[in-house]
C-alpha cells in the first residue's frame, strides 16, 4: 500500500491540502479526480517528497517516508512522473531512460530498460534522438519509461496525456493498466475522466484541497457530482 495520512501541505501561507487521506493498493489504478487548481498535483508532490507536509505521513508498504527527499522515496518504491515531464532535453533517449535506473544494479537496469523498450516499442528506433526533438506523446513515454527505470511498486502520473493526441492518450492509459496488472500501484492524476475511470479500480475526488468522495471507480462513474462535474453530465 501507498498511503497518505492527513497530510497538511502547501507553499506560502495557508495550506493547499487539508487532512487528505487515501490508499493506492498493488495492482490497482487509482484515479484521483478534481477541477483546475482542486490540488491534485499538490497530493503528488507531497507523495513523492518535493513538497514537504506540515503535518501527517506518507508510508509506502507500511516504511514511514514522510521524512525522505524524493530520491531516498524512490528508492523506497515510489516515484513520480511530473506534469512538466522534466526530461532532460540534449540527453538522448537511452540516457533519459538509463538516468532513471542509477539506483539499480547494472543486470536489473538492463532487465528494465528491455521491458521498458517492450512496453514502448516507438521508443526503440528513437534510442539515439534527442529527448527534446521527441513529439510530446514520444517525450511522455520516455518520461513513464524512465520512471519505471526505477522498478517502482508505485507510480504517481500527473496528467500523462497533457497536451497529447487521442491515440496516445489511449496508449498512455492502456499502459496504466498493464502496469497495474504487473502488480504495480498506479496513482492516476487525468484530465480524461470518462477514460482515466473506465481502467481503474477506485478513485477519489478533491475539491479545495480535501477528498470528498471516495470509492470503486464503477460507483464513480455513475455519481450524480462525478456525472455532473468531470463527464458532462453524461454517464
Ligand atoms: P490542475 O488540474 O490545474 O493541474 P491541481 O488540482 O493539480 O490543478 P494544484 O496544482 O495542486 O492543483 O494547485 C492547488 C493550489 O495550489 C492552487 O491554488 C494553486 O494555485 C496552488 N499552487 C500550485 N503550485 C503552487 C506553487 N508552486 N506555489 C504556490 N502555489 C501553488
Amino acid at each position: 500500500m501507498l498511503r497518505a495520512e492527513s497530510l497538511v501541505a502547501g507553499y506560502l501561507g495557508a495550506p493547499v491540502l487539508h487532512e487528505v487521506s487515501l490508499s493506492v493498493a498493488a495492482g490497482e489504478v487509482f484515479c484521483l479526480l478534481g477541477a483546475n487548481g482542486a490540488g491534485k498535483s499538490t497530493i503528488a508532490r507531497a507523495l513523492a517528497g518535493i513538497l514537504a507536509p506540515r503535518s501527517g505521513t506518507v508510508t509506502v508498504n507500511d516504511l514511514d517516508v514522510t521524512g525522505y527527499p524524493p530520491n531516498r522515496r524512490v528508492r523506497a518504491g515510489l516515484s513520480l512522473v511530473p506534469e512538466s515531464r522534466h526530461l532532460f532535453g540534449r540527453s538522448t533517449v537511452r540516457d533519459n531512460l538509463l538516468l532513471g535506473g542509477y539506483t539499480r544494479s547494472r543486470t536489473g537496469r538492463a532487465e528494465t530498460f528491455d521491458r521498458v523498450l517492450n512496453l514502448f516499442p516507438q521508443l526503440g528506433a528513437l534510442l539515439g534522438r534527442r529527448a527534446r526533438d521527441l513529439s510530446g506523446g514520444e517525450q511522455q513515454m520516455v518520461a513513464i519509461g524512465r520512471a519505471l527505470m526505477a522498478d517502482p511498486a508505485f507510480l504517481i502520473l500527473d496528467e500523462p496525456s497533457l497536451g497529447l493526441a487521442p491515440i496516445y492518450v489511449d496508449v498512455i492509459l492502456e499502459q496504466a493498466a498493464g502496469l497495474a496488472e504487473r502488480g504495480v500501484g498506479v496513482l492516476l492524476i487525468e484530465q480524461n475522466v470518462g477514460k482515466a475511470l473506465a481502467v481503474g479500480h477506485r478513485g477519489a475526488v478533491v475539491e479545495a484541497g480535501r477528498i470528498v468522495l471516495t470509492g470503486p471507480a464503477a460507483e464513480l462513474r455513475t455519481d450524480p457530482t462525478v456525472v455532473d462535474s468531470y463527464l458532462g453530465g453524461v454517464a
